[in-house]
């Protein structure tokens, strides 16, 4: 008897080639694959039209009826082949472009066809394109005269063949093998709360509906299980970790922080910045090992909260680290740090790639000694060679610029892992954090400090240039600073550089020295020089920044009012809001232009019209994710979470609620599902995939 994890080769029809086809384009390894590959949409082939009847859209539609006449007529370039149709009352004409000969020979004239495609309009005569056809007889003889599947497929399996009919044929006869057997993976209870078919139904009915109404019962059962098991995997393995994790206990808010608090604080924390700190000072102080994301838009003052915990962590006699994703960065929040604390008695040190061997020896020495109390730095701060006396804490500034095997090595510091507070400035939608991070903490400081004014923003085309320049000009009068953003996308691309370099140079012509600096920073330069560059503009000593993406975190130099984006159809969402976030950190009103040219996809429309309606990160990344679904968000690459086979993280948001309010509920009552009646939960999450979760690492 075949199981599901037999090998697709195994399959009647399919063999060593095809099989590898599969494996290749759709990752189908086993029957179990197979029977997941979920179609992307259905088409309805119930209904056939009459010529006279045509609907004048472009949906699909299906016609029975005859070729009455074929032949090749020439055109500008190459020829295309026409076929007369009828359907005994009124013609119409079938059109091929390409493969004339094959198709010629294979159609017969006066057989009874039916076919199926979508409709040009030549004013009220309609023809039909390359449309899909086949004999009455054949069709007749198929697998679904109803509603049929339409799978995903790709040019490559095309092209060998493995076309839509051959994958059904394959469906079938995967669906023939099993007859009915597959075993029920969710309890009765649950099938009756929400009324779900049963397994059988559903997966037969996902492939070959009946009707629409037992295919949505069909589409339900299935996206609520998928659903329900992955939340059941994370929940039960944030239980699993929160037991077997041990965290140290930062008990006391001593000296260090209380003489900060009371003396150096600059300004009043917002209401959000204390509620914060609060939730995290439990989270340190229970014996749990904390693994807190810290979302706070750009500016919200995620720093100075990171600053306050390290302090905690000197207090309990831990020693803390700070990593950023840039030199740069690490620099600013050196500097930042420093200046906060002030004769605080706190030391600090900084070690970057470009850390001299002297700097390194006393940092290692004063590291190991345990006189460092923070070290703040780049990925430098993690290599192996490193050595804290005993690591309590570690901030993570804007994660995405880190990836999984960075994050590990923190681990590896000590035998008991330290706290780790990851903050973002790119905000997660809530649905989204729930299911890539499962049980993980979120904090949110969704309140900026008082006083900010929101940045304007305004998008102009590449015509209007010479105005923008001059609303440039003004501002520098006012003793502004202006940031230019070219996107340099891959930063190996010539023809981007190119651009950053023209753009630069008619920069440069437009405001020339000596009553104007210009600055440059992009990714091909040493980082030396980009420092360099850098330093200038904060020191004010420039007034224009042209940089690529590389400014895009982080950088603060609150007297910078104008980001001017070019192209600013080639960005995203998120790094687009990123971008604006480098300027209103001061008092002053800010602008982001956003400079684009006019052919604009209506993609990228609604990209620039989200910007200049909103300032919200919340909202921006609702959108963006709507846009381009969940796998490019921050974190979701390495997730796995995502790729999730019918359900859709967005539109099944209510199942996804639902799933995870029963998970939750399960696990309460049964954390091991160790009752009888959960066995069948148990076996079936034993044989899912592990989905990764971010946090997976440590368990
Ligand atoms: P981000 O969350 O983007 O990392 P920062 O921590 O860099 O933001 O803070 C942005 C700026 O706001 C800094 O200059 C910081 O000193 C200032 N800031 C932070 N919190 C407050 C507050 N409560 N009131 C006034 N200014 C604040
Ligand atoms: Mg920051």
């Amino acid at each position: 008897m075949d199981t599901l994890q037999t090998p697709i080769e195994y399959l009647k029809g399919i063999g060593p080639n095809r099989a590898n086809l599969l494996k290749q384009e759709l990752n189908i390894f086993t029957f179990q694959d197979l029977l997941h590959f979920f179609p992307k949409r259905y088409i309805d082939r119930s209904t056939f039209y009459k010529i006279k009847d045509l609907p004048k859209n472009t949906s699909e539609i299906q016609i029975k009826g005859k070729i009455i006449d074929l032949k090749m007529i020439p055109q500008k370039r190459g020829k295309r082949l026409v076929a007369t149709f009828t359907d005994e009352e009124n013609n119409m004409e079938l059109v091929w472009f390409r493969g004339h000969q094959w198709i010629k020979e294979s159609l017969k004239l006066n057989v009874v066809y039916v076919i199926f495609g979508r409709l040009n309009w030549y004013g009220n005569r309609p023809n039909m394109p390359h449309p899909e056809m086949e004999t009455l007889e054949n069709f007749e003889k198929g697998f679904s005269k109803n509603l049929q599947a339409i799978y995903p497929s790709t040019e490559k399996l095309l092209s060998k063949g493995i076309s839509q009919r051959v994958i059904i044929k394959m469906m079938g006869e995967l669906l023939r093998s099993f007859k009915n057997s597959f075993v029920e993976t969710l309890p009765d209870d649950l099938r009756s709360k929400y009324r779900l078919i049963d397994k059988n139904t559903a997966l037969k009915n996902i492939h070959f509906p009946e009707n629409q109404d037992i295919l949505t019962a069909a589409q339900n059962r299935l996206k609520y299980e998928e659903l329900f098991f992955i939340q059941l995997q994370l929940l039960m393995k944030n239980l699993q970790r929160k037991q077997k994790i041990k965290g140290f206990v930062f008990e006391k808010v001593g000296h260090h922080f209380n003489n900060f608090f009371k003396n150096h604080l600059p300004f009043e924390l917002t209401g959000a910045q204390k509620r914060v700190v609060r939730e995290i000072r439990k989270d340190i102080g229970n014996g749990q090992q904390m693994n807190r994301l810290l979302q706070g838009d750009v500016g919200s003052g995620k720093t100075i909260v990171s600053l306050m915990l390290m302090l905690i962590a000197a207090d309990n006699g831990f020693q803390s680290c700070l990593m950023a994703p840039t030199e740069i960065l690490a620099k600013q929040h050196f500097i930042a740090i420093n200046s906060f604390i002030g004769d605080l008695d706190i030391t600090i040190g900084m070690l970057t790639g470009s850390s001299k061997k002297t700097e390194r020896t006393k940092l290692a020495t004063q590291l190991e000694s345990g006189e460092l109390d923070i070290l703040i730095g780049t990925h430098a701060v993690i290599e192996e060679k490193v050595q804290f006396k005993n690591l309590g804490l570690a901030v993570v500034d804007e994660q995405h610029r880190f990836g999984v095997a960075q994050r590990a090595k923190l681990w590896r510091k000590n035998s008991t892992p330290p706290h780790v507070l990851v903050m973002t400035a790119t905000p997660i939608p809530r649905t989204l954090a729930m299911s890539v991070y499962g049980d993980l903490d979120i904090s949110v400081i969704d309140e900026l400090p008082p006083g900010r004014k929101k940045v304007k923003t305004i998008h102009r085309f590449d015509s209007n240039r010479l105005k923008v320049f001059k609303f440039i000009a003004d501002e520098i009068q006012k003793g502004r600073q202006i940031y230019m953003v070219y996107p340099l996308i891959k930063e190996s691309e010539k023809m981007d550089y190119k651009d950053l370099m023209d753009g630069y140079k008619s920069i440069v012509r437009a405001f020339p020295p000596p009553k104007y600096q210009v600055s440059i920073v992009h990714g091909q330069m040493p980082s030396k020089d980009k420092d360099y560059e850098m330093e200038r503009y904060v020191k004010k000593q420039t007034q224009i920044m042209v940089a690529t993406t590389v400014i895009e975190v982080g950088v603060n130099v609150p007297n910078a009012s104008v980001m001017v984006i070019e192209s600013a159809e080639r960005f995203g969402l998120s790094q687009l809001h990123q971008l604006r976030g480098r300027v209103g950190r001061g008092n002053d009103q800010s602008y982001c232009i956003l400079m684009s040219s006019h052919k604009l996809s209506t993609e990228a429309k609604t990209r620039l019209e989200t910007m200049t309606a909103t300032t919200d990160g919340f909202k921006i990344a609702e959108v963006d994710l709507k846009l381009r679904g969940p796998g490019d968000l921050m974190g979701t690459q390495q997730s796995g979470v995502l790729q999730l086979k019918i359900a859709d993280i967005i539109k099944d948001n209510q199942w996804l609620k639902a799933a995870r309010s029963d998970a939750t509920a399960l696990l309460l009552e049964d954390p091991q599902l160790e009752a009888q009646k959960n066995t069948p939960l148990r076996q079936t999450l034993a044989k899912m995939k592990v989905y990764q979760n971010i946090w997976n690492y440590i368990s």
